[in-house]
């Protein structure tokens, strides 16, 4: 796999009155349904990137021997008796180091005060692959009556950086079906695959911009 981004979205879909298992696949092999993901996921991309790489491997130096006990951390609300855990940011808001670093991997501001750090992403990206994969429960066939139910599925995006300029022509929309496989344990596992490419019209393109 070439270097890029990856984004995994757990889904919940509501599958049409009538539907069957085929049907759901179906429905996130069509380009419709690339679209809706494009459009639902890119707002929360912008909104939530994680802090810079170069802030989190470093977040030590802004750890705090003496911090008061009756200043709590910030996210978990707990008290800071272990000094070596207390970490000031810039904008003076106390944390514990592994409650802060969990939640700057995610975002890129203060929990408190929204301060905001440098972003681990930014520039123009690109989306080139979608990957949907239908999570279901053991000897489930394709004929099975789903009608109403709600599904749940994994949709795995894969951006990479562009430059302005540089156009790209298509992305390739991939569905799986997984029986019985944990989300996290998709990447590892080869599943049965139906995979199909689709070269994108022109309006179909999408770029963002996370920065
Ligand atoms: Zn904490
Ligand atoms: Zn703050």
């Amino acid at each position: 796999m070439s270097k890029g981004v990856h984004v995994n979205v757990n889904i919940q879909y509501k599958a049409l009155p009538h539907a069957v298992v085929a049907n759901v696949v179906q429905v996130f092999e069509s380009t419709n349904w690339a679209n809706f993901m494009i459009q639902y996921i890119v707002p929360h991309l912008k909104a939530y990137t994680p802090t810079s790489n170069a802030i989190l491997n470093h977040l030590d130096a802004w750890k705090r021997e003496n911090q008061s006990q009756d200043d709590p951390c910030g996210i978990c609300m707990c008290g800071m008796e272990n000094a070596n855990e207390c970490i000031v940011l810039p904008c003076q808001h106390a944390f514990h180091l592994s409650c802060i670093r969990q939640w700057l991997t995610r975002r890129n501001t203060c929990p408190y005060c929204r301060h905001e750090f440098q972003k681990e992403l930014s520039g123009h990206y690109a989306i080139t692959r979608i990957q949907t994969t239908l999570l279901l429960d053991e000897n489930i066939p394709l004929e099975m009556p789903v009608g109403g139910q709600i599904m749940n599925a994994v949709v795995q995006m894969t951006l990479v950086q562009t430059y302005t300029n540089q156009m790209h022509l298509g992305y390739e929309i991939l569905v799986n079906i997984n029986k019985n496989l944990l989300a996290s344990s998709i990447t590892q596992q080869n599943p049965r695959k139906r995979s199909m490419s689709i070269v994108a019209a022109a309006e179909t393109l999408k770029r963002l911009r996370t920065g």
